[in-house]
């Protein structure tokens, strides 16, 4: 019998999974356990797992059993995560103080016991004197900004303290240097970047496959971990429900406790003690609050209208003590057409002999 291991699972592999393992300081190809496969148990990026059959000289193993996750985020897949990094950039062409809420809104509303860190990056494109206000929209909200840029240097220090012993996911949109920002904090990970300077936050992305990288700061022994986030867009961001988007803003969340009405949007609402205290919100991040809940409304909206399709499609066939099945419903002229194939049908089996009644 080989002594059980643990390891950490860097990605997906051919049907099966990298799975990094510290005492052999080794990346073994593992497949499931077959239970584990009956089970239908999810193995995603970032599960710590127990590890049978390991044979080094291989370079595979099995995993036995996925250990209980302390969180994890849907999207993108990700187990175990200790924070979370959102990158932005301050080129004033890319900068867009809406997308970067929604980015916090998004990250927020999947890990609610972790604020995300923010990373404003490009700052060699921006003058210092812009940078500060932006900065301090977001300490004084209590997030932890940083300041960096790849061509100058500055910030990566602190980028790296903040890092460091940590499993930190790097998300942002497309081209505002998440790669770059990997690529000078561990120049071993040699990750691709696009060259071509991005028009919109909506380019392709240059990485495609979900990764866990173990990255060398050169500092203490502990590991430091990373998560890129590709393919993940600005249109997997997840709204909340309208009436829950304040919480996800600190400053609109303290204020509307003392709101008349428990589910006030602060938007239009009598005795909404935020309109009554404008001066203490930033006034662009209330607009971009209201477009948040707009755009909340709107995606509720649609919801719900394609799920009254999909209702109008299915009819519940009643069995008995509720156990009805859903069952599409068939469109008119499928009906008719039917109805006419069993009266033909039934034609034939009147005029024919009836032999074959059975098959
Ligand atoms: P990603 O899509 O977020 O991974 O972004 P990339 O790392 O691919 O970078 C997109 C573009 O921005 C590339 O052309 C980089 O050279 C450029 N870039 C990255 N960091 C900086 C920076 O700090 N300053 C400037 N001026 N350009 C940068
Ligand atoms: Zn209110």
């Amino acid at each position: 019998m080989n002594q059980q291991l643990e390891g950490v699972v860097l990605r997906g592999h051919a049907g099966g999974w990298m799975v990094y393992v510290e005492l052999l300081a080794s990346t073994l190809i593992c497949q499931a356990r077959g239970r584990l496969k009956k089970e239908k148990t999810s193995i995603i990026t970032g599960d710590r797992v127990e590890l049978d059959e390991v044979s080094p000289a291989n370079g595979t193993a099995v995993i036995a059993a996925v250990r209980e996750r302390h969180n994890v985020l849907t999207r993108p897949p990700l187990a175990n995560v200790d924070q979370v990094v959102i990158v932005q950039s301050l080129s004033p062409r890319e900068w867009s103080l809406h997308l970067c809420n929604r980015y916090l809104v998004h990250f927020q509303l999947e890990l609610p016991n972790c604020m995300p860190v923010l990373c404003l990056n490009k700052a060699d494109l921006l003058e210092k004197a812009e940078i500060e206000p932006l900065q301090k929209i977001y300490q004084n909200l209590g997030y932890t900004v940083i300041i960096t840029s790849t061509v100058t240097s500055n910030g990566l220090d602190e980028l790296k303290k903040c890092l460091e012993g940590k499993v930190s996911v790097i998300s942002g949109p497309s081209g505002v240097g998440k790669s770059s920002l990997l690529n000078v904090l561990h120049p071993g990970l040699k990750l691709k970047v696009d060259e071509r300077e991005e028009e919109t936050g909506f380019g392709r992305h240059v990485t495609t496959c979900s990764e866990l990288y173990s990255v060398e700061l050169g500092r203490g022994k502990s590991t430091t971990w990373m998560a890129d986030t590709p393919g993940f867009g600005i249109y997997d961001l997840r709204y909340p429900e309208p009436s829950q988007v304040s919480r996800q803003f600190p400053e609109i969340r303290e204020l509307a406790e003392d709101c008349k009405f428990s589910n006030c949007l602060h938007l239009v609402e009598h005795e909404c003690n935020v309109l009554s205290n404008m001066d203490k919100v930033d006034q662009k991040r209330y607009e971009s609050y209201a477009q948040i809940v707009a755009e909340a409304q709107h995606e509720k909206r649609q919801r719900k209208d394609s799920s009254t399709k999909v209702e109008a499609a299915v009819k519940n066939v009643g069995g008995k003590q509720g156990k009805g099945v859903v069952v599409p419903r068939l469109s008119q002229r499928y009906r008719e057409q039917s109805r006419r194939k069993i009266r033909q049908e039934l034609v034939q089996i009147d005029v024919d002999d009836v032999d074959d009644e059975e098959s």
